[in-house]
């Protein structure tokens, strides 16, 4: 048995510590070296170290080697005033960690003899709780959180796959989303198009949309453009977002969405369904092909699936939306393999899901060799009234 007393002195005797001006030296000979804050989350929000890593004292056994995979690396422990990084120093040196020191005055003394220190941005006690369950995958954590905070969306179409697009990457916390969408909200909306209501019949679905979303997430700024898309607003529209989702749905927008995308190298997360079927894809310029690769012109009205009173499964657009709103939230966080060059098809009749290799076509009129992108406004065949409100 033995006093806190004579724990802390034993302790300190195995590990190593350095003072200020040992860590100020460092701080700039040895970039590499990884400084680790100890303190608790409200200790860290207040102030820390710049470029610090954070894991709380009570985490650090259970975090450590999943943060720090190198044991070999040079690090610098600190929490307040030296006792509780002695503590940490020790165990670290316990778990393997070979190249540990303790800094003695703690983050109180570096501060107070001037060392350099930053608040670091950090979620609010609320978003931590909201996004609890992203911030509990190593894959996202706080930072990718924070990544999602920062980034935005521009939604075509408050559609069937708009809704549930839209619904999901209000609820992930994509901080901007924006939605282009000139319809009435009809009551003959409400089988698949999730984001609207009986209340809300008879407004525009962009603001029927926006009321949605801000009851789902007040933590995120919702947009809206009631608008029909054109070469006119294109550029500028898709300009201010990083991501599309397209669910338009219709073979002019689809064709202008896809050359704008090209001028702008920006991503775009296409999905469209007929009946029982669906589709999925990612036309990320400079990644892969686009979609004018697999297609050079739009097909003529009357071939247009889209375009026919064709009717769709209740259900569908609310998995191909989904689809998308995941694909969406990859190319944002930077995670996985998005279907870029590939689309995957769905069959819901016998629950098939299929991918075929999409591949760039050197001949392509948009990115090709020879390629000159030129925005057009397809004649807007697909999109009188009556007709939109079938298949999106
Ligand atoms: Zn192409």
């Amino acid at each position: 048995m033995s006093t806190f007393r004579e724990l802390l002195s034993h302790t300190k005797a195995n590990i190593t510590e350095i003072d200020f001006e040992t860590g100020q030296n460092r701080l700039r000979t040895e970039p590499a070296t990884i400084w680790l804050d100890v303190r608790e989350a409200d200790e860290y929000e207040n102030g820390a170290i710049d470029g610090a890593l954070h894991i709380p004292r009570g985490y650090l056994e259970l975090q450590a080697e999943q943060k720090i995979p190198d044991k070999n690396t040079q690090l610098v422990v600190y929490c307040a005033g030296g006792t509780r990084s002695a503590l940490a120093a020790k165990s670290l040196q316990d778990l393997g960690y070979s190249k540990v020191a303790s800094l003695t005055t703690g983050f109180n003394g570096w501060k107070d003899k001037g060392g350099k220190f930053q608040v670091p941005r950090a979620l609010s006690p609320e978003q931590r709780n909201r996004y609890s369950r992203h911030i509990l995958m190593p894959e996202i954590g706080e930072t990718g959180q924070l990544k999602l905070l920062d980034s935005s969306i521009l939604l075509l179409g408050a559609g069937g796959l708009g809704s549930p697009a839209a619904l999901y990457l209000a609820a992930a916390g994509v901080g901007r989303l924006g939605i282009v969408d000139f319809d009435i909200v009809d009551s003959s909306n409400l089988q698949r198009q999730i984001m609207h209501n009986e209340t809300t019949v008879g407004e525009l679905k962009v603001d029927s949309a926006k009321r949605a979303l801000a009851n789902l997430n007040p933590d995120i700024e919702v947009s809206t453009y009631p608008v029909r898309l054109s070469s006119a607003n294109v550029m500028d529209l898709m300009e201010k977002y990083d991501v599309i989702v397209d669910g338009c749905d219709n073979f002019p927008t689809r064709y202008l969405v896809n050359d704008a995308s090209i001028i702008l190298q920006k991503p775009v997360v296409h999905g469209s369904i007929f009946r029982f079927e669906g589709q999925v894809s990612v036309f990320w310029p400079g990644q892969g092909p686009c979609y004018r690769c697999l297609y050079h012109q739009p097909p003529p009205p009357e071939l247009a699936p889209s375009c026919a009173e064709a009717g769709v499964l209740g259900v569908l657009p609310g998995i191909i939306g989904s689809l998308q709103a995941l694909e969406a939230l990859k190319i944002l966080l930077g995670i996985g393999d998005p279907l870029v060059g590939r689309l995957l098809t769905i069959d819901t009749l016998d629950m098939s899901f299929r991918k075929l290799k999409l591949r760039n076509d050197p001949d392509c009129p948009t990115c090709g060799e020879n390629a000159k992108v030129e925005l057009i406004d397809y004649d807007q065949y697909c999109i009188a009234p009556n007709m939109k409100a079938s298949a999106t």
